[in-house]
């Protein structure tokens, strides 16, 4: 695809378009030329970030879109009220740069990107409202800037105790109210039967997910991590009916391919788990750089990726309280986001994906300005060292500037994997 680079009387938002877009092609040709046996239906994928980032296409027409600003906003309860949920965590240097005109310097820069895509009111798929849960304190403070400038923006309480009976019930009640006030919104009646379709929906998502991360715990892989990335990114914004048949074909072709040995790493090539800020497009710098450097990601902790699809929904009781209060449930119980207090269950969950995944070693990715993930890699690296595994932490913004010195570490930190596998032979 090639990019208009005609600089003749330019609108702000054409000029941001244009260098979006440029953002956006260079990381979908890297994932398309760049490794060797790309998937062919991946290309699904490489065309829906190219029609949405490139093109500014918009999908959902047709329907109340509703922004949210975390993964904690049940996407279950607004797709039974007939409604499409639109992730608004953004991973553009271009929307970061404008967004930093009104967020601290020393902030995350996914936050200033999300912002900043408000503040120019630029969307292929404007969200109609927006929910905000108050999960880190940079999210929260953003849901508040980002209304001043005339968006509809609905706090929504989320505790910061996971592990307190209080906690469960104050979210409980908070996404109860969340229902209410979107079925409100929406001019659409929450029933047991749609709420039930649409957690059944969800979970079949997951269920996909789950088979292709199966193809990740072999010897020999056949999908990357960057593509799963890319995958699950467009869980952010895609119709689900179109997302779920895309993925069923990614799925057969996995299949395929081991049968006839077309594998995407080497015997040698690290494998790797990458934990921390999470990789969102086009935002793909770490990943690639680990990819390029001929580690394999084959799993993730991060919110982008692993967290949205782990756990599902369980239901005892199908009544729509007792449905409400299971995806309450499930969406603090499994979160594993370093916002909390304590977070045992993060150092748990790396630990078995490492296992699970006969992982070499684990990559913590910290965006530069991120407090919480900053302050926890200290009982992380310490509990991995405890466990024999090795860490490389990184510090990271959207900056393209960057790119030599974590190439650098990150491929010293392959090597030395690839060294240790070797001694363990
Ligand atoms: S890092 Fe945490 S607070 Fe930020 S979007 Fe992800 S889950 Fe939400
Ligand atoms: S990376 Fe950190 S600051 Fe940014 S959204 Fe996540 S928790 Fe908040």
């Amino acid at each position: 695809m090639s990019i208009n680079v005609s600089h003749e009387i330019e609108t702000p938002n054409q000029k941001q378009n244009r260098h979006k877009a440029m953002e956006a092609i260079k990381v979908i040709n890297t994932l398309k030329d760049d490794f060797k046996n790309p998937i062919i239906s991946m290309n699904y994928f490489y065309t829906l970030f190219e029609d949405v980032y490139c093109k500014n296409k918009s999908l959902h027409n047709d329907k109340l879109k509703v922004g949210t600003m975390c993964l904690q906003i049940p996407s279950e309860i607004i797709y039974a009220l007939d409604a499409v949920p639109i992730r608004l965590c953004n991973g553009f240097y271009t929307d970061d740069e404008i967004g930093s005109d009104f967020m601290p310097q020393k902030s995350c820069p996914l936050v200033r990107a999300t912002v900043g895509q408000f503040s120019s009111n630029n969307f292929n798929d404007k969200p109609n409202l927006v929910y905000s849960p108050t999960t880190c304190d940079q999210k929260t403070k953003a849901g508040a800037i980002i209304q001043t400038f005339g968006h509809e923006v609905i706090d929504v309480d989320f505790p910061r105790v996971k592990e307190s009976e209080i906690s469960r019930e104050y979210f409980r009640r908070s996404i109860r109210n969340f229902a209410i006030d979107l079925s409100k919104k929406s001019g659409n009646k929450l029933t047991k039967s749609n709420l039930r379709k649409s957690v059944s929906k969800v979970a079949y998502a997951q269920s996909l997910y789950h088979k292709l991360c199966y193809y990740r715990q072999e010897n020999d892989l056949v999908i990357s991590g960057n593509d799963m990335f890319l995958i699950t990114n467009a869980f952010f914004f895609d119709k689900i009916d179109s997302w779920i048949e895309a993925v069923e074909k990614v799925l057969n072709e996995c299949k395929t391919r081991k049968e006839e040995k077309l594998f995407i790493a080497n015997k040698i090539s690290p494998r790797i788990v990458y934990t921390g800020s999470p990789p969102i497009f086009p935002n793909y710098k770490v990943p690639l750089l680990i990819e390029q450097s001929d580690g394999v990601i084959v799993a993730d902790e991060t919110c982008s990726a692993n967290r949205m699809f782990n756990d599902r929904v369980a239901v005892d009781e199908w009544f729509i309280n007792d449905i409400l209060d299971s995806i309450s449930d499930k969406y603090l119980k499994a979160c594993t986001c370093p916002i909390f207090t304590k977070n045992d269950d993060r150092i748990r969950r790396i630990i078995e994906l490492v296992k699970t995944y006969n992982a070499d070693g684990v990559v913590y990715q910290s965006f530069a300005g991120c407090t919480v993930y900053e302050a926890e890699q200290r009982s992380v690296l310490e509990a991995m060292e405890k466990a024999g595994i090795p860490i490389l932490y990184i510090e990271s913004d959207y900056s393209p500037s960057q790119g030599g010195q974590l190439s650098t570490r990150i491929e010293a930190f392959v090597e030395s994997l690839k060294t240790r596998r070797r001694t363990k032979k």
